[in-house]
């Protein structure tokens, strides 16, 4: 049997477009199923241009790819399920559920992996925000649909009722308690279905809700980032992972909080494509080739720094100025306002000296 494999990806943006360049380089030939034929991933590999929900052209793919795997988690799992073949997607639809819904996540984290989570509960309307203790803070979620902070309202008051009572007769959502983190963090690990390799623990910072920076090793005791290397792959054992999947986290002083899952490549694990032998990219392909996964080792601390659209130009000035730093771009045609076009990823054992773009003028 060869061991040149034809694998499909569905969505062609640039988790997608990392994941084609770690399997071309290994030898695979890369399909991607995305909207627009000029997506990032078209630049190295063939695309089939069709919405992600089109159960036509989910089939084409199927039909001509060995393996199938996606790069973001709000594919649809039922057209999935009606066009894959035996093993095909080794990853499977399960994971996509329980990452697209966050009612099932919270139950898969706190029930099935048994991690610890900030205390939740369901709300399906208003009537269940009627009895909430104001002494505590929380954050209200939709269960479905959120990211970068869209679909949540913080609660600190009664003044911030009237907010999430329309939220929550909305859609249904998860009230969950305010976690006074010292940081954010997160974890990568990659499984084969079989065993699994874990990434050094990240330091994430955001800015308006979007990753503006990530710091490896994060700045926690060696105890703390041992637990959460260790709540990591006890998530990835529960799963039986197969790929890339990323674990989001709150670091306190003394505890390891999960805050949710990416079934993906993550862009808080970016720093890895040369700050680590391997990279999350190519864990992924291993792992979901079922290949054996190598260890991974740290060669330096490293900064990644998102680029957003409005930092393009002051990214392509710092690496004239600093030629040692690692410039990304994805190739996508329209720079807008806090769409991530790249980033930047460069050794540094000072962190807080590594300025992140816009830093004074967007933030
Ligand atoms: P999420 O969409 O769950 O990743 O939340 C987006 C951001 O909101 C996180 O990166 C945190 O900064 C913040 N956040 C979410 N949940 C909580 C929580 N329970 N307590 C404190 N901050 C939170």
């Amino acid at each position: 049997m060869s061991s040149t494999k034809t694998i499909g990806i569905i969505g062609g943006g640039q988790l997608g477009q990392m994941m084609a360049i770690s399997a071309i380089y290994m030898g695979h030939k890369v399909i991607t199923l995305d909207p627009a034929s000029d997506c990032p991933s078209s630049r190295v590999s063939e695309v089939i241009a069709a919405s992600y929900d089109d159960v036509d052209a989910l089939r084409q793919l199927a039909d001509c790819c060995d393996v199938l795997t996606y790069e973001f988690e709000n594919v649809d799992a039922d057209g999935l399920d009606a066009v894959i073949k035996d093993g095909q997607l080794p990853q499977g639809t399960e994971l996509l559920r329980i990452s697209q819904n966050r009612i099932f996540e919270k139950d898969f984290l706190s029930n099935k992996a048994q991690v610890t989570v900030a205390p939740y509960k369901i709300v399906t309307s208003s009537l269940d925000l009627e009895d909430i203790d104001l002494s505590k803070n929380y954050v209200l979620k939709t269960a479905t649909g959120g990211y970068d902070g869209h679909g949540q309202k913080v609660i600190t008051s009664a003044e911030d009722l009237e907010e999430a009572n329309a939220l929550a007769n909305s859609a249904e959502c998860v009230l969950e308690e305010f976690v006074n983190f010292d940081l954010e963090i997160s974890v990568i690990v990659s499984g084969n279905g079989k065993d699994v390799t874990v990434f050094p623990v990240q330091e994430n910072i955001h800015r308006n809700n979007i990753l503006s920076k990530t710091i490896v090793p994060a700045r926690i005791s060696d105890r703390l980032a041992d637990r959460a290397k260790a709540i990591a792959v006890k998530i990835a054992e529960q799963l039986n992972l197969s790929g890339t999947l990323c674990v989001e986290m709150f670091a306190t002083a003394d505890d390891i909080i999960v805050n949710e899952i990416a079934p993906r490549p993550h862009n808080s694990g970016h720093y890895s494509i040369e700050a680590c032998d391997f990279s999350q990219f190519d864990t992924h392909i291993l792992g979901v080739l079922g290949a054996p996964l190598p260890a991974i080792n740290l060669h330096e601390p490293a900064v990644m720094l998102n680029v957003l659209g409005q930092h393009v130009e002051a990214a392509e000035r710092y690496v004239t100025e600093n030629p040692s730093a690692h410039l990304h771009m994805y190739g996508k045609l329209e720079a807008k306002h806090n769409r991530k076009m790249g980033h930047v990823t460069l050794f540094s054992n000072e962190p807080d000296n590594v300025v992140e773009f816009g830093k004074g003028i967007d933030f």
